[in-house]
């Protein structure tokens, strides 16, 4: 062990318990759901997890998953192009395509692997990328990633900053406008409508990272695409399997057929690292399938988040409006926001403060995630839970 070095990490691991901004692992100690035990905290509500259509527990997800590790055993040894390819893989990459409406697709260990494989192998001397200044950091590195193309930030959702982008990059080819479907400290959605004209009207590529839409927007579940009935009009699409569709990890690129080869051929995370384990295959497909024949559920996510908004306004809180299953409230400060996520812990809800650097500095924030699986009693519980502490730290009167 190096000393030396061990001390300068501990030394920068202070300065962030100094500046307040030290993470805290906490213990679940069962599966994800509503409501779960915490070793830390006790049993908690749970407002924090991307679980949105309670589908991690679901018995028929998880049996799918069961029976994928007695079929398939752990896992191939080998990455995919030598022998570590299931037949469980090309049957969930059809579906996710299916399902998405693209004419084919193909699965990462994650969302964070699927868009640092995608922008540097589709990217080369002459072409350029365009990337709204809120999205996600795998999509900020897998542009970084990207280092023969041209690189341009548009100011968040400002489609006149976008057109002047794409003014600046004309004779780039490809040009890639790239975008979160649902952006995640927001709630909020892509102007999509906008984004596709423009692309239109430039010839350019658009990619949507749909990792926080998918099974949540959209009638039934597809995804912020679907909700602007832009079918067929994106042309490369990234999600998780990580979310909504059962949890557990996983990543995904649709679109079309000579993208998904591509990818095969010379995506390095492809190429060099092993597949999606067999048995979370098996229960993300199980996972879909489920949605695909409950749309109802999503139907009942919408229904909890507009309960579960329209009673924190009825307390006073003034949470962001939105059409995704993010609901925050901006507090201010960021030890507000810490301070506040740890007295509404101690009241058995289990909800995150984010903020600065992650959000912009004055705009700190608590961030409720809704489930479909909430009950009720649960969110009243919940709500029950904001108002004592909305009052306690002097947000409410
Ligand atoms: C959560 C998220 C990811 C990362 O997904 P993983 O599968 O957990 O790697 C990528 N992009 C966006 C927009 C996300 O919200």
């Amino acid at each position: 062990m190096n000393a030396a070095f061990d001390a300068k990490l501990n030394a920068d691991l202070d300065k962030l318990k100094a500046a307040g901004t030290y993470k805290q692992l906490r213990h679940i100690t069962g599966p994800m759901a509503p409501e779960v035990h915490m070793e830390e905290a006790g049993d908690v509500i749970v407002l924090s997890s991307n679980n949105y259509l309670g589908l991690s527990d679901e018995p028929s997800v998880v049996a799918a998953g069961k029976a994928g590790l007695d079929k398939y055993g752990a896992g191939t040894a080998s990455v995919r192009f030598i022998c570590g390819t299931f037949d469980i893989h090309r049957i969930l990459e059809d579906r996710i395509a299916a399902f998405l409406g693209t004419e084919a697709a193909l699965t990462y260990v994650s969302c964070w692997s699927a868009n640092t494989g995608l922008f540097p192998t589709i990217c080369e001397e002459g072409s350029a990328i365009v990337s709204d200044e809120l999205n996600h950091a795998s999509i900020i590195d897998g542009c970084r990633l990207a280092s023969k193309a041209k690189r341009e930030r548009y100011k968040h959702g400002d489609m006149a900053d976008l057109e002047a982008k794409l003014q600046s990059l004309r004779g780039c080819a490809p040009i890639l406008i790239v975008t979160d479907g649902v952006f995640s400290m927001e709630g909020s959605l892509a102007k999509l409508p906008e984004i596709v004209a423009l692309a239109e009207k430039y010839g350019a590529v658009t990619v949507v990272d749909d990792s926080h839409g998918t099974g949540v927007t959209g009638k039934t579940g597809r995804g912020t695409i679907e909700h602007f009935g832009l079918e067929g009009r994106v042309d490369i699409i990234t999600g998780t399997l990580g979310k909504a569709l059962g949890g557990a990890a996983g990543g995904f690129v649709a679109g079309s057929h000579a993208l998904i080869d591509t990818l095969i051929q010379r995506s390095r995370p492809q190429l060099f690292s092993n597949a999606l384990p067999a048995t979370v295959a098996c229960s993300s497909l199980q996972a879909i399938e489920y949605l695909d024949a409950h749309p109802e559920l999503v139907e009942k996510l919408r229904a909890n988040v507009a309960y579960f908004r329209d009673g924190l306004k009825r307390l006073g809180f003034k949470p962001l409006e939105g059409e995704s299953a993010i609901v925050p409230i901006i507090v201010g400060d960021t030890a507000f926001a810490i301070a506040m996520s740890d007295a509404l812990l101690k009241k058995g809800v289990f909800v995150t403060g984010f903020g600065f650097p992650v959000v912009p500095e004055g705009t700190a924030r608590i961030r409720t995630q809704l489930s479909a699986a909430l009950t009720r009693d649960e969110m009243d519980r919940a709500l029950a839970a904001f108002e004592t502490v909305g009052r306690d730290v002097g947000l409410l009167k």
